[in-house]
């Protein structure tokens, strides 16, 4: 439970949604799961499975999609995240809670940070992560424009499940689940059909672009 709502029901809700709506542009879309299940019990493994679906040479774009929550359940809007080094104490923060929490998640931080790291010496990774950024920041406006949530922005930080990607890989905060309003919004499906227009406007408007030839 993250305040209003239960974050694994919305965000499947909406991928589901934004499925659709891709579907109809004839856009093909794969979820790294379609029902209310883990794809391994083990934290880990489930992040290695789904990081693995962005590793693939059939795979165009890779998107996660989170609520958000803060310890002082004041905050709302959107954020999106590409895989780098966390610069600020709040995204690393973010990113510890995003890879599992507690000492799994301070863990697995430090392995994609160790990736992360690379990326220095990477030309290919670093024209990836320049994408990467692009559609971060394509998709929070989009979001925020169909939502009305307030936009905050778009950061790098050492996301296990991004760690890998070959292609353009975000992680999306569609908002906080522990803000009195927005998290009652994020519970109203009228709501989440607008956060899966907006992800969806995101999506088309950077394949529009065309500019990342692989
Ligand atoms: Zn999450």
């Amino acid at each position: 439970m993250v305040g209003y709502v239960v974050e694994k029901e919305v965000v499947l809700d909406v991928a589901l949604r934004l499925k659709r709506l891709l579907e109809r542009e004839g856009i093909e879309v794969r979820l790294t799961r379609d029902k209310d299940a883990h794809l391994s019990p083990d934290k880990r493994e489930d992040l290695s499975r789904r990081a693995a679906m962005a590793d693939s040479s059939r795979v165009n774009l890779f998107i996660s999609i989170h609520v958000n929550a803060t310890p002082t359940h004041t905050a709302q809007g959107v954020e999106a995240y590409y895989f780098g080094r966390a610069q600020d104490p709040r995204v690393v923060a973010q990113v510890i809670r995003e890879n599992g929490g507690g000492e799994l998640g301070r863990r697995l931080t430090e392995e994609a940070k160790s990736v992360a790291e690379r990326i220095l010496t990477d030309i290919v990774a670093q024209a990836n992560q320049r994408y990467s950024q692009r559609l971060a920041e394509t998709l929070g406006r989009k979001l925020s424009q169909a939502t009305g949530s307030p936009y905050r922005g778009s950061f790098p930080g050492d996301f296990f499940v991004l760690r890998y990607a070959k292609v353009p890989a975000v992680l999306v905060e569609i908002g906080f689940g522990d803000h009195p309003s927005e998290g009652r919004r994020l519970a109203d499906p009228a709501y989440r059909e607008r956060v899966a227009q907006g992800l969806a406007e995101g999506i088309l408007a950077f394949l529009a672009q065309g500019a990342f030839a692989r």
